[in-house]
């Protein structure tokens, strides 16, 4: 068979360390094309254009500054980048995968398969719905998920670090895992997928009660407990997602001790942007929105969002009550809760009825 082609959906922090990985591993490895690509939205930066940069500079100077990318990496308009792609790698803020699914139906090659490294959920009319079903519906192709204890700047550093996919097909897991491991990078491959994605998504929800943890001092045993009640709140969540979805039994609580679970809500709550955004929201009362404008220069914060999203489904199935944190968060960014709600609805939890 002809060598397998690669394209990247997606450009920011994550999408530039991974096609890191991707443009290195490609040129080793007999099964892919040498060749990737890499869609990037165009933008501007100081005067010039981001996609024009890259190609040249070999360096996404917006979103991962300080790491070159491998020239093998080039970067065409959207339709270009998908056209007759074998292997497609999603790595957008959660909130655009819709609208970027619409612009590439029935231009993938038939044998293409997905991965999402995206890190979010959305509601449809029926609740719950993940992003690689949104993805998997939209184009037609089965997606796999990655998800783990991964800060984008330091795995562009190629410091040590694991990771988990997630398959409902093994097969199509283990050669994503072929793409993407290297050294410092490893991957295990799980089929509990739906739980592996839904831990990436919630532990962002729980990083930013953390850094509200920070913001107000609160010492490190508040945020152990804040950590680990936010994680019963991901295990509870991920239970009653499974339970009332039509492949029921594919929940698995040993997913939460891969790195997609523990680790990465561990390294999340203390490295990640969700959390630093928290702590400043604590400190200086400005809303969220202002601080990820001011703070993270384009880049996008997935936590507040994710809150909205779980908030307005457990609205739904009248259930705010078991999730106390995951309430609290939200009702904080964007209702003007106090800040300090956060540990007076812990002093009420569930898990201490
Ligand atoms: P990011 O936070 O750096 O966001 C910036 C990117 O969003 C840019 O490429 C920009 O072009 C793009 N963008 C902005 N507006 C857009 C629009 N209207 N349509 C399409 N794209 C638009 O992105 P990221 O860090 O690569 O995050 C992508 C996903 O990966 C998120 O779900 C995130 O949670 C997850 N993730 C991030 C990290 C990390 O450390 N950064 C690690 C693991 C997972
Ligand atoms: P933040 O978006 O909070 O930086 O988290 C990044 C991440 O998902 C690390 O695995
Ligand atoms: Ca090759």
């Amino acid at each position: 068979a002809s060598p397998l082609k690669v394209c990247i959906v997606g450009s920011g922090n994550w999408g530039s360390a991974i096609a890191r990985i991707i443009g290195s591993n490609v040129r080793s490895r007999q099964r892919f094309a040498t060749a990737v690509k890499m869609w990037v939205l165009e933008e501007k930066v100081d005067g010039r254009k981001l996609t024009d940069i890259i190609n040249t500079e070999h360096e996404n100077v917006k979103y991962l500054p300080g790491y070159k990318l491998p020239e093998n990496v080039a970067v065409p308009t959207l339709c270009n980048a998908v056209e007759g792609a074998d292997l497609l790698v999603f790595v957008v803020p959660h909130q655009f995968t819709r609208k970027l699914c619409d612009e590439m139906v029935g231009r993938v090659s038939p044998r293409a398969r997905g991965i999402s490294l995206i890190k979010g959920i959305d509601v449809g009319p029926g609740g719950l719905k993940l992003i690689s079903d949104i993805i998997r519906e939209k184009m037609d192709i089965d997606v796999s998920v990655l998800m783990g204890a991964n800060i984008a700047n330091e795995v562009a550093a190629e410091r040590f670090c694991e990771t988990t996919i997630g398959s409902k097909i093994l097969e199509n897991g283990l050669l994503f895992k072929e793409l993407l491991q290297t050294p410092n990078f490893r991957v295990t491959v799980v089929e509990d997928s739906d739980t592996v994605e839904l831990c990436g998504a919630l532990k962002n929800i729980v990083a930013v009660g953390a850094g509200f943890c920070d913001g107000l001092s609160c010492g490190d045993n508040t945020k152990a407990a804040v950590i680990r009640l936010g994680l019963t709140e991901m295990m509870a969540f991920a239970r009653l997602s499974s339970s009332s979805s039509e492949d029921a039994g594919a929940f698995s609580p040993t997913t939460f001790l891969e790195s997609c679970g523990v680790a990465d809500l561990i390294t999340t709550c203390y490295g990640g942007r969700n959390r630093r955004v928290a702590e400043a929201f604590a400190k200086t009362g400005k809303s969220i929105e202002e601080l990820e404008r001011e703070m993270l220069n384009g880049q996008k914060l997935q936590g507040p969002a994710t809150s909205a999203e779980v908030y307005h489904i457990l609205e739904q199935k009248g259930l705010l009550d078991k999730f106390p944190l995951f309430t609290a968060v939200y009702q904080i960014c964007f209702k003007g809760k106090p800040v300090r709600e956060i540990i007076s609805c812990l002093q009420s939890h569930p898990a201490h009825l």
